[in-house]
Order: structure tokens, then sequence, then C-alpha cells
């Protein structure tokens, strides 16, 4: 593995947080988060990252920073670096985030979808080091991912390509986030998972997941809990998420021919209890030799969108340097 030298800083947008971390050779070395000022639109969230910076970066270390990333939900036209919209941030329209940025830190600035951003971390820092073809899926809120194909991180058409969530699994099935009817990640996303749970909660007062009803909102995590727990309803759901899971796995196997499918984001806290299924449905359904992929969980948890942006904008700037 290439050793990346030198420091860089890599910038997380969301709809609810911005976070920020300086990295040297896939190190956090430190890392700071902020509530995204949501009212003050670009220019309030530009003055965000400049605060960010010097809080991640302490005494003279900025000046040692050698490149920024940031990396926020797509659909994103990295090419340009110029947002098209943001569907939980309003006044982003056709923001010349890149530009601005540069400008901001006075050095090279990439702009990258948090799914390939993740993937590249988890290639050149975690689970996936070593190889020339993977599968980075995030199961969280949706469903997200990058894909490395033949040694090089794909990007695609404007920068879009590897939207892993979108596509669709069924003629119909229930509402995506995108609109449509039956993507993968309507039907295997963590929003998906918890939607089934509280079915069961109303369908059954008196079981476990019914009980908690009662005194608050079931979630995603109480299905996790009950199977851990032994509750048989609970450990149904989770079984039916993991062949959920392998459907989808499936055909990224067969699109893609990876060496290895790497899952990271909230829902892969509950690898252990996914795991077999997952794998029993791959084997059942792959071609053959597809049936021996391997699915594993992602090695850089939290960190691994802002270490794969800030080690993607750091070899950027030493491949143009
Ligand atoms: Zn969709």
């Amino acid at each position: 593995m290439t050793r990346r030298q030198g420091l860089s800083i890599g910038f997380d947008l969301g709809g609810t947080q911005v976070r920020a971390a300086l990295v040297d050779s896939g190190k956090v070395v430190s890392r700071a988060a902020a509530k995204t000022d949501v009212a003050g639109g670009p220019e309030g969230v530009m003055v965000q990252f400049r605060q960010l910076a010097s809080e991640i970066c302490g005494g003279s270390q900025l000046s040692n920073v050698q490149a920024v990333g940031i990396s926020a939900p797509g659909p994103l036209d990295t090419e340009t670096g110029v947002v098209d919209h943001i569907p939980t941030l309003p006044g982003w329209e056709q923001f010349p985030l890149r530009s601005r940025l540069s400008e901001a830190f006075g050095r090279l600035a990439i702009v990258e979808n948090d799914g390939i951003a993740a993937a590249f971390g988890e290639w050149k820092h975690g689970a996936g080091q070593g190889l020339d073809h993977l599968v980075y899926v995030t199961v969280s809120t949706g469903i997200g991912g990058g894909v490395v194909v033949d040694g090089s991180l794909m990007h695609g058409h404007r920068g879009m390509g590897a939207h892993v969530g979108h596509f669709r699994m069924a003629p119909d099935g229930p509402v995506c986030s995108c609109g449509a009817l039956g993507c993968f990640e309507a039907f295997a996303a963590g929003t998906a998972l918890g939607k089934r749970a509280k079915k069961i909660a109303a369908e059954n007062p008196r079981g476990y997941l019914g009980k908690l009803a009662a005194t608050a909102p079931v979630e995603t995590r109480h299905a996790v809990e009950g199977a851990r727990g032994g509750d048989a309803e609970c450990i149904a759901l989770i079984e039916e998420e993991a062949d959920l899971l392998g459907v989808g796995f499936t055909g990224l196997a067969h699109l893609f021919s990876p060496q290895r499918i790497i899952m990271g984001g909230g829902v892969s806290q509950a690898f252990d209890l996914l795991t077999a299924g997952i794998h029993r449905r791959i084997r059942r359904d792959a071609m053959a030799p597809f049936k021996s992929v391997e699915v594993v969980p992602a090695a850089l948890g939290d960190n691994c969108g802002l270490v794969g942006v800030a080690s993607l904008a750091l070899s950027v700037a030493n491949a143009e340097s």
C-alpha cells in the first residue's frame, strides 16, 4: 500500500451535523462537530467550516495541511464541485462549494459523495486494504455506497455513480426516499427495519416491542436489542433484514464482481446477528462463481467518510504536485 504522506482535513456536511477531522496517513488526529447552521445557509456553514478547522488544528498545524475534502449526501456533481441542491438543506442551490472551500483555505479542495468517500476510506485504510475490487455499502437511515473496480475508485458520469441503494429489487414495494417503489433502500435500510418493528408492535401489544411502544416510539435499535435478548419476534425481524440485505448484496456481487462487500452504517452494529442470514441468501441466489463473495463489517466505523474524503483530497493534491 502506498503511504500517503501529509496532513489533510475532511469535512462531512449533513442535515443535522457538520463534522471535521484532521487526518494523517489515514489516522484521525483530532475531530470536532457542530450542529449544522441550517438557517444560515451556505454562508453560515462556510463560517462553521473555518471554526471547526481552527478547533481541530492546534497551533501551526493548519499551515501544514495540504488539502481539504468535503463529503455530502448525493446526488452531487463532483466534477464541477457545484451543489445542485441538498434536500435537507435549503438555500444551497447552485452553490460553488469546491471553489469556495479552496478560496477559504487557500489550498486544493475536493467535493465527494459521502458513500464514495467512505468506500475510499475503507479501501485505503480499513477493511478493503490491498483489494482491487470491492463494494462498500452503508446501511443506516438510507443505503448508499461506493465501488472500487480494477483498482480504481468508480465515479461515473458527473461523479454520481454507485447509488447502490436505488436499484429496484421489485416492480412494487415500499416507497423509497427517491420517490420510486421497491428500491434496495426502501426494503433494507434501517428506516425500513424500524417500520417493520413498529408494525409488529402495533399487531402484538403484549409482545416485547408492543410493550415498548406503550412507553416510547419503537425504533430500529429496539429490534436489534430484542433479538440480542432472545425475543422471537425481534429475531424474526433481524432474520428478514439479513435476507433482504443478502438479496441486495447478491445483485451488487453480480454487477461489480467484488472480492469483498464491506458493510458500514448504523445497522452494521448488528453485523454479528446479520452475517449468517446475509451469507445464506447469497449462497442460495448468486450464480456459481459469485457464491463465495465475502461480506465483512467496515473497519473505520463513524470516521470512514471523514478519513476517506481527507485521504482522497491528499491523493489528488499529491498527484497534482
Ligand atoms: Zn430509491
